[in-house]
Order: structure tokens, then sequence, then C-alpha cells
């Protein structure tokens, strides 16, 4: 089976040209003793926005491949897929990414509900895991209630999975059920009730993408109780580690963290968590690269700065149809975007600090970035004009692009205190 590695990072490349300079910070990593597996990902969306299809996704990364020399694994992610948009995916992705967060909370069968309930009597009562200090209490209420939100959600990961085997074949692609793009966060005892049924729908599951508490908002930090969401994500491992015993999911089963870049303040808390249950993670980040390339070409000035204003005045312009498909996941006060007539005037150097995510610049406006974020439509529009421009700038682009993953997010998640890991991380074996 094409098992996906302890460590992955999602990497988000919307114009093709970030590839090398993605991959560089990885083998930075790696130079640092982290092993951590590059995964591109993008998704039908951002497809359809910027008009570019799925094999070029794969064309950039064998290229970035080779050109470096990286001989570790690496993989394309069909991102965000459903059964009505994978099928562009077969030839170039060997991991899918199977969204059914538009399932969630539609009705399955009541006699697979209730068929469900009879199949998993040790999901009802205490439910001792390796880990968290409380036992679950889950009554058959309980279960019922979650079958009854998520099953059918389940049916529809199961239909898709088989759809893509049956072209790709057994084994040979890694998959991942996303429900995180929904309104409410699953609870840890909704993960295993929903993590049995995966397992009962016979998906090779290697990673599962749930909703957190808090706000993950694009391209910023995240909002919400960084100790309660420590808390939720190391009750997740642990019901993980359970599951994969109790329920025979792959042993590489692990937590994919969506919208993950820039969560800066909640990557201690999640390096520590994964030390505590020596587990893996899958992180995924888009368009902070994006990001960089606008953040490279403002800094390169002349032209560069140039298209980097003309990008924020017509995100300006059009900010309600770009947020519009990102409302759940941007917090944007339009009080605190600056003017037109003010960015026309800025330099390089006000221009970077207005945009990139340092929080400790006084000049950082989370409320611009969170626009640029939406805003790569704009960057699609300008065509020809803005991919000439970010092979002009590439010497800036690049080291902004290779910087922000590696400094800012590679580091804190898997090198930054490492000596401080418990010498006996909790294994679901020593219960
Ligand atoms: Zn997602």
């Amino acid at each position: 089976m094409l098992t996906l590695s302890k460590y992955s990072f999602g990497v988000g490349d919307r114009f093709a040209h970030q590839a090398k300079a993605q991959l560089r910070a990885c083998m930075l990593a790696a130079e640092q003793g982290a092993e951590v597996i590059p995964v591109w990902n993008k998704s039908h969306r951002e497809h359809t926005t910027v008009g570019s299809q799925a094999d070029s996704v794969r064309q950039a990364a064998d290229a970035a491949v080779r050109a470096l020399g990286w001989k570790k694994p690496y993989h394309v992610d069909a991102d965000h897929i459903r059964l009505e948009t994978v099928d562009g995916f077969i030839a170039s992705s060997d991991f899918y990414t199977i969204d059914v967060a538009d399932s969630i909370g539609k009705p399955a069968a009541a006699a697979d509900v209730q068929a469900l309930v009879d199949r998993h009597p040790e999901l009802i009562g205490r439910i001792d895991i390796a880990g968290i200090d409380e036992p679950l209490a889950i009554s058959r209420a309980d279960v019922e209630r979650t079958a009854g939100k998520f099953l059918k959600a389940v049916q529809e990961a199961g239909a898709i999975y088989r759809h893509i085997a049956s072209s790709k074949g057994t084994g040979k692609f890694i998959t991942e059920v996303s429900m995180d793009e929904t309104d409410a966060a699953q609870t840890p005892p909704e993960l295993l009730v929903i993590l049995a049924a995966l397992a009962d729908e016979k998906i090779p599951l290697q990673t599962i993408a749930p909703k957190f508490t808090g706000r993950f908002n694009k391209g910023v930090d995240y909002v919400g109780d960084v100790a309660g969401f420590e808390r939720e994500f190391s009750q997740d491992l642990a019901v993980i580690a359970f599951a994969i015993e109790r329920y025979g999911l792959p042993a590489s089963l692990k937590l994919s963290v969506h919208s993950g870049s820039d969560k800066f303040s909640i990557y201690t808390p999640i390096r520590r968590s994964l030390a505590r249950f020596d587990a893996g993670v899958h992180l995924k980040t888009a368009g902070t690269t994006w990001l960089e390339e606008v953040i490279g070409l403002a800094e390169a000035g002349g032209e560069g700065l140039d298209l980097a204003k003309k990008i924020y005045a017509k995100a300006l312009e059009k900010r309600d149809a770009l947020c519009a498909p990102y409302a759940a996941v941007i917090d944007i006060d339009p009080a605190r975007l600056p003017a037109t007539d003010e960015v026309a005037g800025w330099s390089s150097e006000q221009y970077v600090a207005a945009l990139r995510h340092d929080p400790t610049c006084r000049e950082f406006n989370a409320d611009l970035r969170q626009l640029i974020h939406v805003g790569y439509k704009i960057a699609a529009q300008f065509g020809d004009y803005y991919l000439r421009l970010l092979e002009a700038c590439e010497e800036t682009i690049a080291r902004n692009v290779t910087g922000n993953l590696y400094e800012r997010h590679l580091k804190p998640l898997f090198l930054d205190g490492r000596t401080s890991h418990p010498k006996q991380p909790i294994k679901s074996a020593s219960r």
C-alpha cells in the first residue's frame, strides 16, 4: 500500500511557479533532521479560479523534484474532491482528499443507522482510551445521534473511495477524508464513531481532517482558546491511536490540519501533542505561498511593486465577490483596509511590512492580508503579465516562499524544542 510518511506538509502553488522554492523548505528541514514529506495540493475550486488543469500540479512537482534531486517521497493531492469533480484528477494525483462536509447532517437510511449501532456495542458505555484522563462516556442515543449526523457523509466517502480505487487500483493512492468545511467542530467521541463507520466502509484511511474548535481564518493566526485546542487535538490523537487498533485502520492514519498555514499560536501545542503520542500529522497550507509571491513582487520594487499595488487595488474593488466563497474562513474588518490611494504611495518596505505575517510588526495588517489571500483570482486575470513578473522577480519571491515555509512553519512544528520530548510517548499498547 502506498503509505504516507509520519510527517507531511501540504503546499499549495496556485500559479505553478514555486514548487522548487517550496521543496527547498523541506530540504532545509531534512538537513536539520526532520523528515517532512511535501504534498502539493490544489482543489477543484482553485483550479477553476486560476483556470489551470490538474496535470499542471504533477508536472510542477515532478520538475522540482528532478531539479533539486529530492530522493524521499512526495505526493500530489486532489484536494477537496467530490464524486462530480474527481475524474479530472485520476491520472495526475496519488493522494485524494475526499470532501464530504456537504453531506454532514443529511439523514442516512434509518436501517443503516440502526445497523451501525448494532454492529458497534463497544461504542456504548465508558471507553478507556490511553492518553485521555477521563474515560469517554457515550450513550446509545449519542451513537445514534452521531451516526444520524455523519453516516451519510461516511457512506459517500466510501462511494468516492471505491470510484477512485476502481480506476487507480487498491493501495495505489493515499486517502484522506475531510469534514472541516462545516459549521460545528466534531468532538473526540464523535470522531471515534466516525472512524468506526469509515472502517466499516473499508476505506484505508490515512488522514482525516476534522473541524477543530476555534477559527482557522485563511492566512492569519488561529483565533480561539489555545489551551482548549490543545486538549481537543490531544484527545483526537488518542482516539485515532485507539481506532487504529480497535478497527484495523492503517497504522499510518493521522490527523490532517486544514487551513494550517500561519496558525503560529497552535504550532507549539501541536508539536507537544504529537510528541506525547508519538503521532504523525499532515498540515495543509495553500494560500500562504501565493501571499509570499505578492510579498516578493513588492520587495523587488519597480514593476513588481507596481503589480502588487494593482492587485490590491483590484482586490479592494472586487472585495465582496472575492470574499463570498470564503465567507466562513475569513474575518475582514473593512474599516482597517487602507485606501487604494494610500497603498499607491507605499514603498516596497511599507507594502511588505503590511502584508508579511510578522505579528510583532506594528505595520502588519491582518485584514489586508486576508483580502489579498482571497484575491488570487485577480492575479489569474492578469494572466501573462502576472506570470512574466513572477519570473522576473523570482529571486525575491523564492527567498520569501522558502523562508516563510521553513522559518515560520516547518521549524516551529517539527524542529523547535526537540530535546524536550518525553522519553516515553503514550502508546495505545501501554493500556
Ligand atoms: Zn480544507
